[in-house]
């Protein structure tokens, strides 16, 4: 099984996403149509880790829009934002392969992360990455300044935590 974290702000939304009544949660048509050519091209499944899953309202907006997700990651605000898709994660044993689209990289140094910038939100580039990276194509990841390499690998974060 291939997963996608999700973030919504900045990856399915951005600076020219049309709103005009100012809603709080707002969801941009055509980056959600790149979205969904990412899964029927990869096969992946949506997990949000976006802060809407931390509100009713924005559950209900993400179901309204069509976001396709799966599931949820955990809300455990005494803990990072990476912790709570690692735990997401251990509970999956059967994802083989995963990323993580988010336009914010804080606390999320040690996961595969697709950081689109939140004035284009998810862009060609992005999916096309993650295209090749859940195919195992390579190991690449994007970040908005630069490529890293990263040799991920959730048993050794977990190892190099109790360490
Ligand atoms: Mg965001």
């Amino acid at each position: 099984m291939k997963v996608i974290f999700l973030d919504i702000d900045g990856v399915l939304n951005c600076k020219d996403t049309p709103n005009p009544r100012k809603f709080p949660y707002i969801v941009d048509a055509g980056l959600l149509s790149l979205l969904k050519d990412l899964l029927a091209h990869t096969g992946a499944k949506i997990v949000l880790s976006s802060s809407w899953r931390t509100d009713p309202v924005g559950l209900l907006a993400a179901k309204y829009y069509g976001v396709p997700f799966v599931d949820v990651c955990p809300d455990l605000p005494e803990v990072s934002r990476c912790e709570e898709m690692l735990r997401w994660l251990s509970a999956h044993q059967e994802v083989h392969r995963y990323v993580v689209i988010d336009d914010e990289s804080d606390c999320l140094d040690d996961l595969p992360l697709f950081q689109p910038s939140s004035s284009t939100g998810l862009t060609i580039e992005i999916v096309e990455g993650v295209e090749k990276y859940l195919a195992g194509k390579t190991d690449d990841t994007l970040r908005q300044s630069a490529i890293v390499r990263l040799g991920q690998n959730i048993h050794s974060l977990f190892k190099r935590d109790k360490s």
